[in-house]
């Protein structure tokens, strides 16, 4: 039984946000960290691997510093960690970027036991579109926004947060699962585990690795093999200051009807 992850490195958002003239991220002058829904898949992961006995491979699409996050995983119990890298995989939107991870994971070969594990969202593209890419890809089945993850067999039953309560689901193993932050705490990397990242090694996966695969070709991949076009990017004005109105119900309804209606709006 293999468990695949898929960890992405983003900006820490927490810190100062550069931004670039022309609307984008300055990333360059920017702290990263792991994004926070994948550190919960990871944690996900490894308690399936204390429980049951696995092989847990995370795989991140990035430029090469990205290896310091997958020793960092490692180090917290993660067994192989997969770089993604290649200047033809640059411009990939989440189309071409889920076709890259889907070829890669599937270069391992995924068998009836095996998981896709992923974060809900990224904090910085934040669509939320790649983990169910992935599992299109592959044809597997996917369960989003897990909060709880119980495996009986080639069964999972996943608990699915969702804005207004919950849905529990049943789902056949193999199967891609997104994780969320009410899933598990993550664990911290401990001393064993930090000697040990450094006697594994890191794969790096390159165009030339993955450019036989059925998933890859030139007009999917990258700038060429994406979709989506962004057509322009900015920030919006700050909203101005709010009003408050005091009085009892009725008379700040019907003060606000009178703003309304000066405004035209009504
Ligand atoms: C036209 C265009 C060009 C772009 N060019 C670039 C570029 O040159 N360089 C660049 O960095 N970005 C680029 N992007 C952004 C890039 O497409 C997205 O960052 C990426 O597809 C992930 O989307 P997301 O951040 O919305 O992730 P989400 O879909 O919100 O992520 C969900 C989950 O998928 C997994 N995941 C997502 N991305 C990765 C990854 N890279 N590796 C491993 N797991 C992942 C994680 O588990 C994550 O929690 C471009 C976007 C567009 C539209």
């Amino acid at each position: 039984m293999k468990i695949f992850v898929t960890v992405k490195q983003v900006p820490d958002t927490s810190g100062t946000v550069a931004v670039n003239p022309d609307g984008t991220l300055d990333r360059a002058s920017m702290q990263t960290i792991i994004n926070p829904d994948d550190m919960n898949a990871v944690e996900a992961a490894l308690t399936l691997k204390d429980e049951l006995g696995c092989k847990v491979i995370a795989f991140t699409m990035g430029p090469p510093p990205a290896e310091g996050m997958l020793r960092e995983l490692m180090a917290m119990g993660v067994d192989e960690g997969v770089l993604i890298t290649a200047r033809e995989f640059g411009g990939s939107d989440t189309y071409a970027t889920s076709q890259i991870i889907a070829a890669a994971i599937d270069t391992y070969g995924v068998e009836p036991e095996d998981i896709i594990l992923a974060g809900r969202q990224a904090i910085d593209g934040d669509t939320a579109q790649v983990g169910p890419q992935i599992a299109e890809k592959l044809h597997l089945p996917q369960v989003t926004y897990a909060g709880e993850i119980k495996k009986d067999g080639n069964t999972l039953t996943v608990k699915r947060i969702l804005e207004d309560g919950y849905m529990t689901v049943k789902v056949q193993t193999p199967c891609m699962i997104t994780c969320i932050k009410e899933l598990n705490k993550p664990r911290y990397m401990n001393i064993a585990g930090i000697f040990e990242c450094y006697r594994k090694d890191v794969v790096t996966m390159t165009y030339e690795t993955l450019k036989d695969h059925p998933l890859i070709d030139k007009s999917t991949i990258g700038l060429a093999g994406s979709p989506t076009n962004i057509l322009t990017s900015f920030t919006p004005p700050q909203k101005g200051a709010g009003m408050m109105l005091s009085g009892d119900g009725r008379e700040t309804t019907d003060k606000l009807a009178g703003i309304l209606a000066g405004k035209h709006i009504i």
